[in-house]
């Protein structure tokens, strides 16, 4: 399962998902030491659970299709 590192404070976050959740948290701990000071960020950061990167672009793509087709379609209905 990939993992992301992000924090709120300064919008940073991983560049590409880990494999494994102990690497975004080393990501973490080295991200709060170098630009935090190693204090957690006020605002908050974390480790998120993503999907793969084709999975949204395909789903995304799904409900597009759709959303056109029942505009389409409440329009013929329309008249
Ligand atoms: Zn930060």
């Amino acid at each position: 399962m990939p993992y992301v590192y992000w924090c709120a404070q300064c919008q940073a976050r991983s560049e590409e998902p880990h494999d494994r959740r102990d690497d975004a948290d080393d990501q973490r701990a080295e991200h709060r030491a170098t630009e935090h000071g190693g204090l957690t960020p006020a605002a908050g950061d974390g480790v998120r659970v993503v999907r793969a990167q084709g999975r949204y672009s395909c789903s995304g793509s799904l409900l597009f299709v759709l959303f056109l087709l029942a505009a389409v379609l409440a329009n013929c209905w329309g008249r």
